[in-house]
């Protein structure tokens, strides 16, 4: 840890130990986990003391009901000011002319686009949950799966295919050309591959449904022009900005139709959020001006060359990716390959036991449960903003291959534990 975070964090520590020991001390704690573990959770970042000041500040006192000019309550001049910068700046990182910022999270942005462009009943296009969609694209379980009608997309599942693993283009436009959705949705939670957003569109306008790109996992990517825009393409975009954006939690949504973006501004309030979590939005817009600068550009890159590094090392180890590889941040093992009896389960477990912290995750034609599955998912996200490059790859992906060899060890499991602080202690948290 540098000195600049140390004491930011022993400031806000300082001021929770004198009123509540037993949370500072839970604070403490979950602190030194982050710096002693590696963190390879695709959708986990960690953000910068500026943005965890903005969110920790007084702005989180404020009812501002409302837009920039137009808000319901009184005192709101510097509210609208902070939500102002946080507009003019990701408008200006991704490109594009209108942006709702207030969305409580990445769900909550798809629950107003769904409340602002569809009326209950109607059909959708998306992948399945299982397969690397997200719960918000139609899970029976979801909102989206219970009032709309979710018609699902495939990959291609032929191993022997040069394509295997991607979207089934071909698929996508039968699928729409069949059931007429009113909305495809393109983006993903666990899908490794780049998005050929002017092809969702090729599709989208010749069904006439409306595009929607949900970029929660590669927004930073795109920032950092690591995958291409779905800019001018789509016709709404949904994005968290915690996850490779390296923001607060929260949610966003962008557009260039004016007509959308009044639809969007009305869908969020009053139509399903009430009074906007301003602390977060100061934290946003922090992260966007950290994301306008040059370096991010390189961080993003970063990322994905981290990932292409990780995946071969573990190919080499002779673990089996599903579609093959990675041309993003992520990439899903297929456990299945390793061993029939290994369960995405039990190998996050043993990982975990080892300080290398990762998520189970199904794989395409999984006939294990969400609770046991067949695969774990990994990203590069958060371990490349502790300053891992591709050469520090191989030693992670050879720390993962004892975890998981390992079997459940304890004494092989300790020893690993030790390398992996020994490695943390190398890449001190970053800023
Ligand atoms: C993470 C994610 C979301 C949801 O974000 P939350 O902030 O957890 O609500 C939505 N869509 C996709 C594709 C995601 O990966």
């Amino acid at each position: 840890m540098t000195a600049q975070t140390e004491a930011v964090l022993s400031a806000q520590q300082d001021v929770i130990q004198s009123t509540d020991p037993q949370i500072a001390e839970l604070i403490r704690l979950e602190q030194q986990r982050q710096d002693q573990t590696l963190e390879l959770i695709a959708s986990e970042n960690h953000t910068s003391p500026a943005v965890m000041a903005a969110t920790g500040s007084c702005l989180t006192n404020k009812y501002c009901e409302g837009y920039p000019g137009k808000r319901y309550y009184s005192g709101c001049d510097y509210y609208d000011d902070v939500e102002r910068l946080a507009i003019q700046r990701v408008t200006k990182l991704f490109n594009c002319t209108f942006a709702n910022v207030q969305p409580h999270s990445g769900a909550n942005a798809n629950n107003a686009v769904f409340f602002a462009l569809l009326e209950p009943g109607d059909t959708f296009a998306s992948i399945v949950l299982s397969e690397g969609g997200h719960l918000t694209h139609g899970s029976p379980v979801n909102l989206t799966g219970k009032w709309f009608k979710p018609v699902h997309y495939p990959l291609i599942y032929d191993e022997s295919a040069p394509n295997f693993g991607h979207i089934d283009y071909d698929a996508v436009r039968a699928t729409c050309l069949e059931h007429k959705p009113k909305m495809l949705i393109c983006g993903y939670s666990a899908y490794p591959r780049i998005i050929d957003f002017p092809k969702f569109r090729e599709i989208a306008d010749e069904c006439g449904a409306i595009l929607m790109a949900d970029i929660a996992h590669i927004a930073g990517l795109i920032v950092a022009d690591a995958h291409p825009s779905p800019f001018p393409h789509c016709h709404v975009v949904t994005t968290t900005t915690h996850k490779t954006l390296r923001g607060p939690r929260g949610g966003l949504i962008l557009t260039n139709d004016q007509d959308i973006a009044k639809k969007i501004d009305k869908a969020v309030f009053p139509g399903t959020q009430g009074g906007p979590l301003m602390h977060a939005i100061a934290g946003k817009a922090v992260a966007f001006g950290e994301a306008l600068k040059p370096d991010f550009a390189d961080y993003g890159k970063q990322i994905v060359k981290n990932a292409a590094a990780l995946a071969k090392a573990l190919m080499d180890h002779g673990y089996s990716l599903t579609s093959n590889g990675t041309e993003n941040h992520l990439m899903v093992i297929d456990l299945r390959k390793t061993s029939a009896d290994l369960t995405g389960k039990a190998a996050a477990l043993w990982l975990e036991q080892s300080g290398i912290i990762v998520n189970k995750n199904t794989v395409p034609k999984d006939e294990r449960s969400p609770f046991q599955t067949s695969g774990i998912r990994l990203g590069t996200p958060a371990l490349t903003t502790r300053g891992l490059k591709e050469p520090d790859m191989p030693p992670v992906a050879d720390l993962m291959h004892r975890a998981i060899a390992s079997n459940g060890d304890q004494d092989l499991i300790n020893k690993i534990r030790e390398d992996v602080q020994a490695l943390c202690q190398r890449f001190p948290m970053p800023h």
